[in-house]
């Protein structure tokens, strides 16, 4: 699974509930879908996905056992690609090959070769969550391995490979997006239980105006990886929720995906016409028994479409 066959058959299923949903601010009609397994991959921690479009393949890591993956929703076929270290994202390169978040900065992959773009490597840091603005710049953030508080940061690497700090103090840098004019940012800090947005400033790339869009209340887990919709709309990875929820530019809960297994961790959209959301899990930390789903890949059509990954315009 999923052949071009049983992708036409990965009908999702949607449920009209008529209820306010978790976190909702009004309330209203939740649309419930229900995500289907699409790769029993069994990771330890399944994250970064992004679509790369040139191979119509889902690039995804697996942090912990320093994996980049390619997988190719249509066949099925995995291939993965040990790069020595934790690696925490991975997006397509208009030059060829990958660019990487790897634990001690920015990498590039390329035939086979990891190369050390730009070293941030910090005792007892790792980079953690990065995706590609609308501009091509590589941005990524940092995070203690004990999760101490305030100890991480926000990189953009810029396509001469110049890196700024971003922001400073963070403590688990997590999912980033940007509205398609790349004018606003969306950041998740999971500890601090929220979705912010951020203007950005076009000439500078500085980031001001800081604002929750989402405050995710007690329970339902905690945000993780994000991605945005054609509609601007934020897709929220709930980990230890088992969720993925869609929030509208004006933060309102308007949609979950169910996954069925609690460590959801990020999610991109993909599929030829982008019109599949691709979700990553892990099975590291899970409550034991972790469960035979713990560590897919899962992928359902929820109804929205969404832009592929913007390729690394360089270094
Ligand atoms: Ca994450």
């Amino acid at each position: 699974m999923p052949t071009g066959e049983s992708t036409a058959g990965m009908d999702t299923t949607i449920l009209a509930i008529r209820r306010p949903g978790p976190g909702s601010a009004r309330g209203g009609d939740v649309k419930r879908v229900v995500a289907e397994l699409a790769l029993p991959a069994g990771a330890l921690l399944g994250e970064g996905p992004s679509w790369d479009e040139a191979s119509q393949r889902l690039l995804w890591v697996d942090i912990l056992a320093g994996e980049v993956h390619s997988f190719d929703p249509v066949s099925g076929d995995d291939t993965s690609f040990p790069v020595g270290q934790h690696v925490s994202a991975a997006v397509p390169r208009s030059a060829g090959g990958l660019m990487l978040a790897v634990r001690d900065g920015f990498a590039l992959l390329e035939n086979g070769r990891l190369t050390i773009v730009a070293d941030l490597s910090e005792p007892g840091i790792r980079m953690n969550d990065g995706k590609c603005a609308p501009d091509g710049a590589f941005w990524a953030g940092t995070m203690a391995y004990d999760k101490s508080p305030g100890r991480g940061t926000l990189y953009r690497m810029s396509p001469e490979a110049d890196v700024t700090v971003q922001l400073a103090g963070v403590t688990i840098s997590n999912g980033l997006a940007w509205s398609a004019d790349g004018r606003i940012f969306y950041y998740v800090d999971t500890p601090t239980r929220r979705v912010d947005a951020f203007d950005v400033d076009p000439a500078t790339n500085r980031l001001s105006r800081r604002r929750p869009l989402v405050e995710i209340g007690p329970g339902g887990g905690n945000p993780d990886g994000v991605t945005i919709d054609h509609d601007g709309a934020l897709w929220v990875a709930m980990a230890r929720g088992g969720q993925v929820r869609r929030y509208t530019p004006d933060g309102i809960l308007d949609a979950v995906v169910e996954v069925p297994t609690p460590l959801v961790t990020s999610c991109c959209f993909g599929g030829a016409a982008g019109d599949e959301l691709f979700i990553t899990t892990a099975r590291d930390g899970a409550a034991e028994p972790a469960g035979e789903h713990a560590g897919a890949l899962f992928c359902c059509r929820p109804g929205s479409t969404g832009p592929p990954a913007t390729p690394c315009a360089g270094p």
